[in-house]
């Protein structure tokens, strides 16, 4: 049986890159970073709980990609280029198969990122992977939730839905054929943090958001600490792949409401819809305009033509659903 000491340095512990930002990583009691002259550092937090954020039969080098994942695109939501994270682990025994598979899945998507783990907690519980990360944005060119303006465009990164089109796949709610779930399942499993974009838009974006718990639910979050309301033309929010083979009713519930999808949902003024696209390009990333910011408060929805539309929507909330 490993120790925890034996543990951490079997699998997490890992030589740093000399002359990086990190000034010390494991082995003492606190990690030192050493953030660049006229930035400031960017922390969040996301905890993943069995059976509430994964299935028990979950795919173990995903959820180390997971893991990160959620927490870098909270990252790339405020501009934040990523410096390094830790990791606090409750795990029911010291398995060695699962260690391997989970801090490949991890430092695969660690090192793609240039984000260090620096330290972290390892306990014996029930299956519990929490993790913090840190990262570097200048002074005053943060996206922040509360700086969308009236007449700003609303913009989404990549495609919504098929998170929760494979999900929706896994609890049998739906009969999904092999195709949908090859091109969905990843989308649940290895969501792809759109670090590249929010570092790209510092300087051109007003406000941004990482989409996480479905679209109208997050832009109601800039929406709110904005002050302000928006119009979205539900037709224009792009759909995955898999589900725009699915009924209208769907898409649009699954695109608007679904989950998971960690795209950005970002505002910009109207002026600055060629540096949003030239941003896009810069950061590989394809963007589409939905909607627009107005000074009615309220989310409206509307189709194509400009029909009000009033759907049956409501993001994911954890003690609610
Ligand atoms: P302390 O008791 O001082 O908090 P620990 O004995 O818990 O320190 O941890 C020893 C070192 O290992 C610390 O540097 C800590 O940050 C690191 N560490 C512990 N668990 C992990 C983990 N899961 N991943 C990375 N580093 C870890
Ligand atoms: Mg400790």
């Amino acid at each position: 049986m490993l120790s925890e000491f034996e543990l951490i340095d079997r699998y997490f512990n890992r030589p740093l890159q000399p002359g990086g930002r990190i000034a010390l990583g494991i082995g003492d009691d606190c990690a030192l970073l050493a953030p660049s002259p006229g930035m400031q550092l960017a922390i969040s937090t996301d905890m993943l709980v069995e059976g509430r954020h994964f299935f028990p039969d979950v795919d173990v080098a995903s959820l180390g990609h997971k893991s990160l994942a959620v927490n870098l695109s909270d990252l790339a939501a405020m501009g934040a280029k990523p410096l390094a994270f830790t990791l606090a682990l409750s795990l029911p025994s010291a398995d060695e198969a699962w260690l391997a598979a989970f801090s490949g899945g991890l430092f695969a998507l660690a090192d793609q990122s240039g984000c260090a783990l620096v330290g972290g907690d390892t306990t014996q519980g029930p299956l519990n992977i929490c993790i913090t990360v840190f990262g570097e944005v200048p002074l005053a060119q943060a996206l922040r939730r509360s700086a969308a303006r009236a007449g700003d465009d609303i913009w989404v990164s990549g495609a919504l839905g098929d998170a929760r089109l494979a999900l929706a796949g896994h609890r049998n709610e739906l009969t999904l054929d092999e195709l949908s779930m090859q091109q969905a399942e990843p989308r649940l499993l290895r969501p792809a943090p759109r670090v590249s974009l929010g570092i790209a838009l510092r300087g051109i974006a007003h406000a941004a958001i990482d989409v996480s718990d479905g679209l109208c639910g997050d832009l109601g979050h800039i929406m709110e600490q904005s002050g302000i309301g928006a119009t979205v033309d539900v037709d224009a929010v792009p759909a995955g792949p898999a589900l725009q083979r699915q009924p209208a009713d769907r898409r649009r519930k699954f695109s608007l409401a679904g989950g998971d999808d960690y795209e950005l949902c970002f505002t910009a003024p109207a002026s600055a819809r060629n540096e949003v696209q030239a941003a896009a390009r810069a950061a590989a990333t394809p963007v589409t305009r939905i909607g627009v910011m107005d000074s009615t408060p309220g989310l409206r929805l509307q189709d194509a033509s400009g029909r009000p539309l009033t759907l049956d929507l409501h993001s994911f909330d954890h003690f609610t659903s």
